[in-house]
């Protein structure tokens, strides 16, 4: 989840997690201008590139193309469906067509005259049948101005902005279907949530939520989780992926986590996602730095109510 979680640093991305969450699909669309697909979700116009890097860390799927249809003038890919005369350029009539198998007759349903709603008359021998002794054969298309059969009408397409064409003008675009991966997406989910949680945590201490970017003693600016400040206090707070490759993580952010503490006073946490081991947590506490270690986000969320249990209990000794 390494990779996910680093790009869940990002806004756009936790914007278009939320999206995905409430249902919304990445939706195809086509840049009039260059008549290239491209995708929404929600409010969000995705980058090809931000797609990639979502399929690079798992979060989504390429479920397979397809070519289809858009409008040459806006590129719409909605449109109605015209079956047109090419003779005399109005909108076709489909006729379905019966046989009667006993006289071989053939023709649309007026030809036999309608007795009732059961009952016909057969035009060959002018006998009383059923509507069951009658078989739909088939269908052809009249034209409603020269009363001709048309056996090759024109595709004529109604783009939803209202754009008349034919489908050899149209454009053709590939478009991909991607869909989430359901345990990445839960992942980000619960990211997301314990991140709320941990703002509105922090909101009770009189800390408030500000830009996660921080810039370092030596000026080099670093993205993290999230950021609190109260006055001239900051709190950096980190989250890594955990488990047994942390310890090469942790070592690799020394440097951060040392630039972030000279200055203004950054004091740091990170939170680790699943847990780690004493090896790791004991290198992060020698640098003065918070820990919590849970097996998922929901169990993050349990420590520090606990840490909450735990401070008020202290604040009732001291009285
Ligand atoms: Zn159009
Ligand atoms: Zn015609």
């Amino acid at each position: 989840m390494a990779d996910l979680l680093a790009m869940l640093k990002e806004r756009q991305i936790r914007d278009i997690i939320a999206y995905l969450n409430h249902g919304d699909k990445i939706m195809p669309a086509i840049d009039t201008e260059s008549g290239m697909a491209y995708y929404n979700v929600g409010n969000t116009k995705l980058d090809i590139s931000v797609i990639d890097s979502l399929i690079g860390c798992g979060l989504l799927k390429d479920s397979g193309s397809s070519s289809l249809a858009s409008c040459p003038v806006c590129g719409n890919m909605e449109f109605n469906v015209e079956l047109v005369c090419p003779t005399h350029g109005v909108t076709l009539q489909k006729e379905e067509i019966y046989e009667e198998p006993r006289t071989g007759f053939i023709g649309t349903i007026d030809k036999f005259i309608l007795k009732d709603s059961k009952t016909l008359t057969s035009p060959v021998d002018k006998k009383e049948i059923t509507r069951s002794s009658i078989v739909k054969r088939s269908y052809w298309f009249r034209c409603s101005v020269g009363g001709e059969v048309v056996n090759n009408p024109k595709i004529v397409l109604h783009c939803l902005k209202g754009h008349d064409f034919e489908i050899i003008q149209a454009n053709i675009v590939e478009i991909h279907r991607f869909i989430p991966d359901e345990s990445k997406l839960k992942f980000a989910v619960d990211y997301i949530k314990f991140l709320e949680f941990a703002s509105d945590f922090m909101k009770e201490r009189g800390y408030n939520e500000v830009d996660n970017r921080l810039a370092g003693a030596s000026k080099v600016t670093y993205t993290l989780d999230a950021v609190y400040r109260k006055g001239t206090e900051t709190l950096a707070l980190s989250v890594m992926s955990g488990g047994n490759s942390s310890l090469m993580g942790v070592i690799s952010m020394l440097p951060e986590i040392y630039d972030l503490k000279q200055a203004n006073v950054v004091d740091f946490a990170v939170v680790f996602i699943p847990s780690v081991g004493l090896d790791v947590t004991s290198v992060l506490e020698r640098y003065g730095v918070s820990i919590i270690s849970a097996n998922s986000f929901e169990d993050a969320i349990e420590a520090l109510k606990r840490s909450i249990i735990a401070t008020s209990q202290q604040k009732i000794s001291n009285q």
